[in-house]
């Protein structure tokens, strides 16, 4: 068998659709342990047959439409490694950009802050925010109605050495956050919001991952309802306070509607669109 190098796998790779150029790279660097950022200068190192077998079987897989981050077990978020598994979302890149709301909103005051995590799935938004803060923040909570999630959330925080400025609290949606009378300065939430109807959606890139994650009731609302209608009861009003929800792209008209009419002048609200021009964002101020 001739020698095969970087190059070529990298060659091979990129043929197929179904693969992206970044995916192949992702591939050949967990594959070879070269990093990510090495790979398109090590393009004349050679590959053992064994690791060429195994770009190969991944890719193939990929190709099949498996997600790449369920066969590597992690997915880069912000630039930060999080681990995930079949029982959470894989974090999306548009969710990165909640973030900036929150680092912003932390950096201009000067209080320590309550955060929540709420249906924290893999932890993505947490622990970018706990490891992109290092003060202001008093405690961070990640809660979810899924116990195998929380497992996943757990290895996030326990790798990342955030175990002493977080808690887990396993919650459907605000019901135990509520009974127990925890309060926050910020809640972040990218909630399940697809809708069982919606006919834009193809379900065969999300049938790998969890419907739990993915689908809401009531249009794909009703998780955005259920907090807005207990902002009083589970925000430190009193304080500053910021809500950040990721939405869907077609749901801020209905939103809108309800809170004027939930809301009213008592709290600032504003959308925002992500970097792809889709209203993405809803944001609560007091
Ligand atoms: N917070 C996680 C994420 O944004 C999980 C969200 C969810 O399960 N709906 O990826």
């Amino acid at each position: 068998m001739n020698k095969i190098n970087i190059k070529f796998v990298l060659n091979l790779l990129s043929k197929n659709e179904k693969i992206g150029k970044s995916d192949a790279i992702e591939i050949i660097s967990f594959v070879t342990r070269i990093e990510y950022s090495e790979v398109l200068f090590s393009l004349d190192n050679e590959l053992s047959r064994k690791h060429f077998k195994q770009i190969i079987k991944i890719s193939k897989s990929v190709a099949k439409g498996k997600p790449l981050a369920y066969i590597l077990g992690y997915k880069i978020f912000r630039g930060h490694k999080i681990i995930v598994n079949k029982n959470t979302l894989i974090p999306r890149m548009e969710t990165e950009q909640m973030i900036d709301f929150v680092n912003d909103f932390i950096k201009s005051n000067n209080v320590k802050m309550d955060i929540l995590d709420l249906c924290s799935g893999s932890g993505c938004i947490g622990i970018s925010v706990a490891l992109e803060n290092n003060k202001n923040i008093n405690k961070i909570v990640f809660s979810d109605v899924s116990k195998k999630a929380l497992a996943v959330t757990k290895t996030n925080i326990v790798r990342n050495k955030l175990s002493n400025k977080t808690e887990i609290v396993k919650s459907n949606f605000l019901d135990s956050l509520i009974a127990n009378k925890n309060k926050f300065n910020i809640l972040l939430c990218n909630p399940p919001y697809i809708d069982f109807n919606d006919k834009d959606v193809d379900p065969t890139t999300l049938k790998f991952e969890p419907k739990l994650a993915l689908y809401a009731e009531d249009n794909g609302l009703f998780f955005y309802k259920k907090a807005i209608a207990n902002i009083d009861v589970i925000m430190k009003t009193e304080e500053k306070t910021l809500l950040v929800f990721e939405i869907g792209w077609k749901q801020k008209k209905h939103l809108e509607m309800f809170l004027q009419k939930e809301l009213g002048l008592k709290y600032n609200w504003k959308f925002e669109k992500d970097y792809f021009n889709n209203w993405r964002y809803l944001i609560i101020k007091n």
